[in-house]
C-alpha cells in the first residue's frame, strides 16, 4: 500500500519542525526534518573535507559515506559512519555552511534520494523546502508556512537565549536568499500549496488549521 504523505515547507524559523512533530503524533504518522539531513552532510563535511567545502570535495565525502536510518520516538534520525551528529546539526559552523552545501545539485540528488526512501517507515510528514514541490511532489497535503522575519527571529531567539537579535536576523535572512534564489530546487510555494501565515499564531493554532484540513480530506 502506498504511504500516506504530508508535506511542510517554509522559510527558517517559520515554525515548521515543532508543528510537524505535533501534526505526526496526533495523527500516527512518522516525521521527517529534512533539514537534518542537509546539516548532517555539512557536519560530515566538515569533518571529512573542512578546506574544501566546494562541489567536489563534498561529493567525494558524500561518495564514501554510509548512513543509517532508523526511528526514534517516531522521528526518523540517522548517523553517518556510525557516528551521532545530531548534537552538533545547530552549531555555528553548521549553520553558517549548511544553504551553500544544500545549493550544490549533487546534494540535493542525494539527499532527496533517501528522502523518498523513507517511506519504508511508514506514514510521514516530512518538513523541508522542496518536500512539496520536488520531493514528493504528489504528496496527500502540501503546506507552506510563513511568519514575519521579526516574528522568525524572535522565535529563534527563544531556543537560543545566548544569540542576539540582529546576529539571528542576519543569519536568517542570509539562509533565506540563499535558499530561495539557488538554482536547484529554490524554496517556493509548491503547487496546490495551503499557505499558512504563522505570525500571531501558536504552535497548537498551526498544528488545528492543518489537521482540521487533513481530517476534512479523510486522514484520521
Ligand atoms: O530546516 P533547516 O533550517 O534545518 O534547514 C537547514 C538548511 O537546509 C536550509 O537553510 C536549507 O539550506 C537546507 N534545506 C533545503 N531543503 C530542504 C530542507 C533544508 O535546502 N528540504
Amino acid at each position: 500500500m502506498s504511504k500516506r504523505i504530508i508535506a511542510i515547507d517554509g522559510p527558517s524559523a517559520s515554525g515548521k519542525s515543532t508543528v510537524s512533530r505535533r501534526v505526526a503524533e496526533e495523527l500516527g504518522f512518522c516525521c521527517v526534518d529534512s533539514g537534518a539531513l542537509y546539516r548532517g552532510v555539512t557536519w560530515l563535511c566538515l569533518r571529512a573535507c573542512p578546506k574544501r567545502l566546494d562541489a567536489k570535495g563534498v561529493l567525494g565525502a558524500l561518495a564514501r559515506v554510509r548512513p543509517e536510518f532508523f526511528l526514534d520516538a517516531r522521528a526518523v534520525r540517522f548517523t553517518l559512519d556510525g557516528l551521532d551528529p545530531w548534537p552538533e546539526l545547530r552549531s555555528e559552523a553548521v549553520v553558517e555552511h549548511v544553504s551553500a552545501v544544500a545549493a550544490i545539485p549533487g546534494v540535493r540528488e542525494w539527499v532527496v534520494e533517501r528522502l523518498r526512501g523513507m517511506t519504508v517507515f511508514g506514514d510521514l510528514v516530512m518538513e523541508g523546502r522542496d518536500i512539496g514541490s520536488v520531493v514528493f511532489p504528489g504528496a496527500d497535503f502540501k503546506f507552506y508556512l510563513d511568519a514575519d522575519e521579526s516574528e522568525r527571529a524572535r522565535r529563534r531567539l527563544l531556543e537560543n537565549a545566548a544569540a542576539d537579535l540582529s546576529s539571528v536576523k542576519s543569519s536568517i535572512s542570509r539562509r533565506d536568499r540563499i535558499d530561495s534564489t539557488r538554482k536547484a530546487a529554490p524554496l517556493r510555494v509548491a503547487e496546490g500549496a495551503c499557505v499558512i501565515d504563522t505570525t500571531g499564531l501558536g504552535v497548537e493554532d498551526v498544528v488545528r488549521i492543518i489537521l482540521d484540513k487533513v481530517r476534512a480530506g479523510g486522514f484520521q
